[in-house]
């Protein structure tokens, strides 16, 4: 069975492995010219500050100094040791395991650099896909794994009075490095992952960092004396002025949304699956489309640790494919889909974090792994979790410092299956 992957990504790299060991033939299509997705880091930048122009599509959106917020034995894939030189790495080292893992698990030559897809569309009991690496080309495929990442289309939220907002404006997807901002006021808008990182950079070279959010987490108190959290902005302008929910205004120099990004698959028709800012679906588990099961999206839950996850999500679909573990009907899969959603309804989660997993990730991801007969995840494995969470709302700035690091190192899973038919 011919398996068309889109992204030579994390998520991509793990579902050719596990499609190979399924005795499966994937194909990927990777638009880039080298595998490791978004941690393939860019110095350039695109041209519209906020990265809204469809026409300039920059997959990178990772900064300089960025070092990961998980250690690397959290990190890593369940049966490929991520040896590095720290427990929080800087990109370059996730980047040099991920090319390492796409040579160790022998699937460098599964992959179409330069090979944009532009269309996936059912084609009798299959699919007709479509890309283009310079010239336009088809053909078809019995499956359908999509892979092609959610950290590259800016969120920018409409807060009002932009028209008369005159300070520059930019997203982090187009942030690198502090410098441009030396001396200035910014406002930096959330306060997620990337807000925390970004605001700590900042302070250390601009006057003032006002970081704007309705929640802070690690910001309070505030780890800098140059770095104020604030509540959310009201209302933009006019001039250089922000009117904050409390009444209170700033003056500014520059607006900085930390906003996020949104699901894209603009290759896909909404016949077969509605993509909303952070929603996707109908899809069995968040994983396996409904109206065309042998087609999955993987990667899409977020607040986990991805890569365990994605490798127990493509296990997953290609014992699916191979029916070695069988799917439920389409009625029963998307019955199952209401369900959840009643469930996340009942339970007032507001419908952009109906992907947000947290503490469901544990319970997910060792679901897949039993039904494909992997292990459980290891024992730890949720405490470090945890322990890395609380550790970084202590302490945003220091956490990351090896020395206080006592758990040890998580062990890696026996190597299991490495040959078709796991
Ligand atoms: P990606 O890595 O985005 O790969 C998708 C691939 O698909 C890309 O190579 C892209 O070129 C390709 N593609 C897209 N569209 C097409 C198309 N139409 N045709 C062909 N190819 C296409 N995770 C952690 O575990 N720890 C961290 O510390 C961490 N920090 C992060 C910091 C930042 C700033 C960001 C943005 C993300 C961070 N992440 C972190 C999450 C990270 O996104 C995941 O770890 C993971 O790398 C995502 O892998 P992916 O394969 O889903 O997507």
């Amino acid at each position: 069975m011919r398996l068309a992957i889109v992204g030579a990504g994390a998520a991509g790299l793990v579902m050719a492995r596990e499609a190979r060991r399924a005795g499966l033939e994937p194909v990927v299509f990777e638009a880039q010219e080298d595998v490791g997705g978004t941690w393939i880091h860019r110095r350039a930048t695109e041209s519209d500050p906020l990265g809204l122009d469809p026409d300039e599509r920059l997959h990178g959106s990772m900064y300089d100094g960025l070092r990961t917020n998980l250690p690397v034995d959290l990190m890593a894939f369940r049966d490929t040791p991520f040896e590095a030189t720290s427990r929080f790495v800087g990109h370059a080292e996730v980047l040099a395991y991920l090319a390492q893992c796409a040579d160790t698990w022998g699937v460098r030559d599964a992959i179409r650099f330069g090979a944009t897809m532009t269309g996936v569309e059912l084609a009798g009991d299959g699919f007709r896909v479509r890309w283009d690496d310079g010239a336009p080309h088809m053909a078809e495929v019995e499956a359908v794994a999509i892979a092609n990442g959610h950290y590259h289309v800016p969120h920018v939220p409409a807060l009002g009075g932009e028209a008369t907002f005159t300070a520059p404006r930019s997203h982090s997807h187009n942030y690198r490095r502090p410098e441009p901002w030396r001396g200035q006021r910014v406002a930096v808008l959330g306060a997620m992952s990337s807000g925390t990182d970004i605001a700590l950079e900042l302070a250390e070279v601009a006057s003032a960092v006002h970081v704007c959010a309705r929640e802070h987490g690690a910001l309070v108190p505030s780890p800098h004396p140059r770095l104020h959290p604030e509540p959310a902005i009201a209302q933009l302008g006019p001039g250089r002025r922000l009117t904050l929910t409390d009444g209170r205004h700033l003056e500014v120099d520059h607006l900085l949304y930390c906003t996020g990004y949104r699901y894209h698959l603009p290759f896909v028709p909404a016949t077969l699956l509605e993509v909303e800012r952070r929603l996707v679906g109908p899809l069995y588990r968040d994983l396996i489309a409904v109206r065309a099961p042998t087609l999955a999206v993987l990667g899409l839950p977020f607040a986990v640790v991805p890569f365990p996850l994605f490798e127990a999500q493509a296990a997953y679909f290609a014992a699916t494919l191979t029916q070695r573990v069988p799917l439920p009907s389409r009625a029963a899969m998307a019955a199952a889909v209401e369900r959840q959603r009643e469930a996340l309804v009942h339970a007032e989660v507001p419908r952009r974090h109906w992907l947000r997993y947290g503490e469901r990730q544990f319970a997910y991801v060792d679901q897949l792994r039993r039904e494909v007969g992997l292990p459980p995840l290891p024992p730890g494995y949720e405490a470090l979790y945890r322990a890395t969470s609380a550790a970084k709302r202590a302490d945003p700035r220091g956490y990351r410092d090896d020395a206080r690091w006592r758990p040890p190192p998580l062990p890696t899973d026996a190597v299991s299956g490495a040959g078709p038919g796991r």
